[in-house]
């Protein structure tokens, strides 16, 4: 059994979905089962819906999304009868929301109705092309959660329900990606692009032979393709690479969504609809040492950097436990930290927690702040064993006049994290692509 996911861009519009089905067609051999987005923007069209204020223009809204589905049913010939429950249950949600006042409950609610649409629309096309298909809920499978609603964890309990009741399924089952039930049965989601990680604990449930994840791009890029036209794709990464990289910024995968597939060594490969003959980038456990030690490039831009000083923290303890109690405090994660004996330095995501943050921290410290920086990571299996990484990025950060502002490298050494300043980002990232893949 394989499971073949397939994103919003992979369902756009009628086309976009018979191509997908196309595409299960071709790999009915391997037993797919099949989970889905919703289609193409629909997600933010549900939550625009579900914050707008006004009454008349929820109207408006809602009338658009039924729209959308009811002309993707049409170009299909699917008869419109199909969605005719969601479509009055997500009518009669949206009659309920108050004015400026929507709890989380009934926001997962409304989002939810994204996925069990496109599920029954892409199991009514396969079945069109004589693919004998059925649309499950993935919470009717038994995909529980807790109560996190916007972001709900999936309970240990999913992962044996999942296997029990897939196996009792014969037809090739389309499963709403995304969601999950409490046990007293609220609908939740699991937060945005969390589709492909209901993919992985799927295929880690049913142990897959392997992951499909169908988008818009061949694979895995060497590097952000808009910064290096010469980028190419990446034929194999290891899990551990493909986690640095989707946190740094190849904005293919979601971190999370890779670990149930590492822990059950099963292959997950990223392929393009729009390109079905691509091989795509496959991701595995062990993967052959190709001659280039750095595997891709991945960068964030609009990164703070906080530079933290106090001469109390030289020879104390629990200095840097009140350092990272105000960070967890405001639950702001950090990204890259260097510290010596009297400063710590280390990244956040630009946002408006950050002030809150910088009045604790003076508390404490001396601080100083650097605005519209970039983080540049550099990742590769191959770095382990191999000297002068190092010696070869920063003398190629040189060579550029482009100046350094910290370094981190992880005890997992499959990675060299810097900071650059933000408008030296697209030379640094072309000047490491040149050097490494030589063009
Ligand atoms: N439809 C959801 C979203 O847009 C989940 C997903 O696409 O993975 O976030
Ligand atoms: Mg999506």
């Amino acid at each position: 059994m394989i499971v073949m996911k397939f994103g919003g861009t992979s369902l756009g519009d009628a086309d976009r979905i018979k191509n997908a089905c196309n595409i299960v067609k071709s790999k009915l051999k391997k037993k797919p089962i099949v989970v889905v987005s919703a289609v193409s923007g629909m997600t933010n069209m549900l939550i625009k819906l579900a914050n707008e204020n006004s009454f008349e223009k929820r109207k408006k809204i809602s009338a658009k999304i039924k729209d959308k589905h009811l002309d993707i049913l049409k170009n299909l010939n699917i008869e419109s009868s199909l969605l005719k429950e969601d479509l009055n249950e997500l009518e009669d949600s949206v009659d309920k929301i108050k004015d400026n006042n929507i709890d989380a409950k009934t926001f997962d609610l409304i989002q939810s109705f994204g996925e069990r649409m496109s599920s029954k629309i892409v199991a009514a096309q396969l079945s069109n092309i004589g693919i004998e298909s059925q649309a499950y809920n993935s919470y009717d499978l038994g995909f529980l959660t807790d109560d996190e609603f916007g972001s709900a964890e999936p309970l240990d309990i999913t992962h044996s329900n999942l296997r029990k009741e897939i196996k009792k399924i014969h037809a090739v089952p389309v499963i709403t990606g995304f969601l999950g039930k409490t046990k007293d049965g609220q609908i939740t989601t699991i937060g945005r692009g969390g589709s492909d990680f209901t993919t992985s604990i799927v295929g880690a449930a049913i142990d897959a032979k392997e992951i499909q994840i169908w988008t818009d791009v061949d694979g895995i890029m060497s590097t952000d393709p808009k910064i290096v036209v010469n980028a190419q794709t990446i034929s194999e990464v290891s899990f551990a690479e493909a986690f640095e990289l989707a946190y740094f910024g190849a904005r293919v995968l979601h971190p999370k969504s890779i670990l149930p597939a590492m822990k059950k060594n099963i292959p997950v490969m990223v392929l393009n609809s729009f390109n079905s003959d691509h091989n795509g980038t496959t991701i595995l456990t062990k993967v052959k040492q190709n001659d280039s030690t750095v595997r891709a490039i991945a960068y964030k831009k609009n990164i703070t950097l906080v530079n933290i000083q106090s001469t109390r923290m030289f020879g104390a303890h629990g200095f840097l436990a009140r350092l990272f109690n105000i960070f967890e405090k405001y639950k702001k994660s950090v990204d890259v930290i260097a510290t010596s004996e009297v400063s710590v330095s280390l990244t956040v995501n630009n946002d408006k927690n950050i002030d809150d943050i910088l009045n604790e921290l003076k508390e404490i410290s001396n601080v100083n702040i650097r605005e519209n920086k970039s983080i540049i990571c550099i990742v590769g299996e191959g770095m382990r064993n191999t000297l002068g990484v190092a010696g070869r990025t920063f003398s190629t950060m040189g060579k550029n006049n482009i100046n350094i502002e910290l370094i981190s490298q992880g005890a997992s050494e499959i990675n060299i994290t810097f900071i650059v300043d933000g408008n030296d980002t697209d030379k640094a990232i072309n000047a490491l692509h040149k050097e490494y893949f030589g063009k």
